[in-house]
C-alpha cells in the first residue's frame, strides 16, 4: 500500500505522530484504497511555518519574472500530466473525468496567468503636489500564505490561490482537504520539479510546503500561528466565520469563499433548449456538489409546467458510474457523510409544506452502484422562497423548482437567500438581460449560460454570505496576495514638506 508523505523545508516526510488515514474512492469504497496519507498536528504545521518563514527572506528576492518561469514551468508539467491528474482526480473524489480534465485545465491555465504576471505586477505612479518630486507606489509580498481547500476543485482551487501567492513572493503552507489529498500533493510535487529546474543551485527549499490532515487540527493549527501572515479559504460557510473570527483578531489577512444557492431563471421569452441543457448541466455535473452548483431553479409562471416536464425526461437519461468510466454523466457524492446530508435535506424537502418530490429523492444502489456513494438526481417543485431547501446549500444533486411572476419577481426570489455567489437568466429580451445584470446580487452573473463554468482570468467570488469582499481569479486576486508601498523620491535638495510647502 503506498504511504504518501508531507513536504516540509524542501523534503517529504513522515507526520511527527506517523499516525495515517486511508483515502478511498468514493464510487468503489471498499475495493479501491488510493492510498494512506498523514495525519499531521501542530508540530508538523510549526515546521512547515517556520520554513516558509525562513525561505521567505530569500524568495522574495528572486525576481517576479524569474518566479514567473517557474509557474510557466509548471503549467508546462501539468498538461504534460493532465490526463494523469485527471484520472487519479475522478477516483480520489467522484466527478466525471471530463469534469476533472477541465478542473486540471483549469489549473493550468491559471499557471500561465501567474506566469505572465510575473512580467506585470503593475504599481502606479502619480504626479507629487511639489516641484522636484516623484510619487510612485509597489505591490510588496506580505510572507507566509496558509492555505486551506476544500474537495470539490481539489486541483483549480488550490491553484488560484498558491500560484498568484508565489509570483507575488510569498511563500505558501498548503493544507488541503482530508478527501483530495493526493491530487494536492501531485501539485506539490509538480511545483517542487519546476522549483528545482528554473532556480538550479540557487533552489530554496520551504518555499511551498504541504502538510496533510484534519481541519480541526492542522488547519486550526494555521489561525493561530503568529507566522502565518494571511489565510485564503474556500470552504463552508460555518468554518469561514470561524477562520474570519480568529485570525481577525490576530490581524491576519483573510480571503473567505464560501458556500452558495444559486439560482438560474428562465423566462418565458428564453430559448427552452438552451436553458434546459444550462440546468441539467449546472445542477447535476460534479454531482452538485460545486459552490456554483445550480441548487434552485426560478421558472417564469407561463412555461413552468412545459419546463418541469422536458426536465424531468432529461434526468431520467442521466447515467450514474464510476467517472473513469465511458459515457458516465453523473459520479457518486464524495463521501458516505456528504450523501447522508443530501439525503437528510431531501427528508426536510419531503416534509416541508406543499413541496413536491418530482424525481430521485433516495440513494441509487442498482448493480455497480452499491459499491459507491451515489445519489439519484432529484427534483423538488411547488418550493416557497422560504423554504430550508430554497434557502440552504446542500451541495448535492437537488434541484429545487420555483415558479415566479415576472421578471422583477424572479429577480427578488433568486436575491433572497443569505449567499450571492453565481447566477444565471435565459432571456432573448435583451432589456430584461440589462436589468438582471444590474439588479441581481451576485458576485458572477451569466447570462444565457449555466451557473457555472467561470474562466480562469477574470474576478471569482461573492456577496453578502458568500465571501467577505476578496475575489479570485484574473487581475483581482494579485491586490490580495501583495501589500502596497507608497515610494516619495524628493530631488529638489531641500526638505519640502507636502501640505505645507505646497498649499
Ligand atoms: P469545509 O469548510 O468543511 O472544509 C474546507 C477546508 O477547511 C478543508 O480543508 C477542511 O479540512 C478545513 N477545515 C475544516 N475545519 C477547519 C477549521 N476549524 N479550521 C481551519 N480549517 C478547517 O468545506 P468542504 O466540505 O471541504 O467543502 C464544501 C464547502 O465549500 C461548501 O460549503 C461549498 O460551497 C464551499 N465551496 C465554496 C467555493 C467558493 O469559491 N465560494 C468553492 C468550493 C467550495
Amino acid at each position: 500500500m503506498k504511504k504518501y508523505q508531507n513536504f516540509i523545508n524542501g523534503e517529504w516526510r513522515d507526520s511527527v505522530s506517523g499516525n495515517t488515514v486511508e483515502n478511498r474512492n468514493p464510487a468503489k469504497w471498499d475495493e479501491d484504497l488510493i492510498g494512506l496519507f498523514p495525519s499531521s498536528n501542530e508540530e508538523d504545521v510549526n515546521l512547515a511555518v517556520c520554513a516558509a518563514r525562513e525561505a521567505f527572506n530569500k524568495w522574495r528576492l528572486i525576481p517576479a519574472p524569474k518566479r514567473g518561469d517557474v509557474l510557466k514551468l509548471v503549467g508546462d508539467i501539468m498538461s504534460n500530466r493532465k490526463e494523469e491528474i485527471a484520472f487519479e482526480m475522478t477516483r480520489e473524489m467522484g466527478k466525471v473525468i471530463a469534469e476533472t480534465r477541465g478542473d486540471t485545465q483549469e489549473g493550468i491555465d491559471t499557471a500561465y496567468y501567474a506566469a505572465s504576471e510575473g512580467r506585470r505586477l503593475f504599481g502606479y505612479n502619480a504626479p507629487s503636489e511639489l516641484p522636484n518630486k516623484m510619487n510612485l507606489s509597489f505591490r510588496m509580498p506580505i510572507g507566509v500564505a496558509g492555505i486551506i481547500t476544500p474537495w470539490n476543485f481539489p486541483m483549480a482551487i488550490p491553484t488560484w490561490k498558491i500560484f498568484p501567492a508565489l509570483v507575488c513572493g510569498n511563500t505558501v503552507v498548503f493544507k488541503p482537504a482530508e478527501l483530495t489529498p493526493k491530487t494536492a500533493t501531485t501539485l506539490v510535487e509538480i511545483i517542487d520539479e519546476a522549483m528545482k529546474k528554473v532556480l538550479g543551485n540557487d533552489y530554496i527549499p520551504g518555499v511551498i510546503n504541504l502538510v496533510h490532515g484534519k481541519g480541526r487540527v492542522v488547519g486550526e493549527a494555521f489561525l493561530s500561528h503568529k507566522d502565518i501572515d494571511l489565510i485564503s479559504f474556500t470552504g463552508s460557510t460555518e468554518v469561514g466565520r470561524r477562520i474570519n473570527e480568529v485570525g481577525g483578531r490576530m490581524l491576519k489577512r483573510v480571503s473567505l469563499e464560501l458556500g452558495g444557492k444559486n439560482a438560474q431563471i428562465v423566462m418565458d421569452d428564453a430559448n427552452f433548449d438552451l436553458a434546459l441543457d444550462a440546468v441539467l448541466w449546472g445542477a447535476f455535473g460534479t454531482t452538485g456538489q460545486r459552490c456554483t452548483a445550480t441548487s434552485r431553479l426560478i421558472l417564469h409562471k407561463k412555461i413552468h409546467d412545459m419546463f418541469v416536464e422536458k426536465l424531468v425526461e432529461r434526468v431520467k437519461k442521466l447515467r450514474l458510474g464510476y467517472g473513469n468510466e465511458k459515457d458516465v454523466d453523473v459520479g457518486p457524492c464524495v463521501s458516505e457523510t456528504q450523501r447522508n446530508i443530501v439525503h437528510s435535506y431531501v427528508e426536510i424537502g419531503k416534509n416541508e409544506d406543499k413541496a413536491t418530490l418530482l424525481i430521485g429523492g433516495e440513494f441509487a444502489i442498482e448493480g455497480e452502484l452499491s459499491k459507491g456513494w451515489f445519489y439519484k438526481p432529484t427534483i423538488f417543485v411547488n418550493v416557497k422562497p422560504n423554504m430550508r431547501i430554497a434557502q440552504e446549500e446542500i451541495f448535492g444533486p437537488v434541484l429545487s423548482v420555483l415558479k415566479c411572476e415576472d421578471l422583477e419577481d424572479g429577480i427578488n426570489i433568486l436575491n433572497g437567500t443569505e449567499y450571492g455567489l453565481s447566477s444565471s437568466i435565459f432571456t432573448n429580451d435583451v432589456n430584461k438581460a440589462f436589468k438582471a445584470v444590474r439588479d441581481i446580487q451576485a458576485g458572477i452573473t451569466y447570462i444565457n449560460g449555466a451557473t457555472i463554468g467561470a474562466e480562469a482570468h477574470m474576478p471569482f467570488g461573492g456577496v453578502k454570505g458568500t465571501g467577505n469582499g476578496h475575489r479570485e481569479g484574473g487581475w483581482t486576486v494579485y491586490d490580495f496576495y501583495t501589500e502596497w508601498k507608497a515610494v516619495y523620491i524628493d530631488y529638489s535638495g531641500k526638505l519640502q514638506r507636502a501640505q505645507i510647502d505646497n498649499y
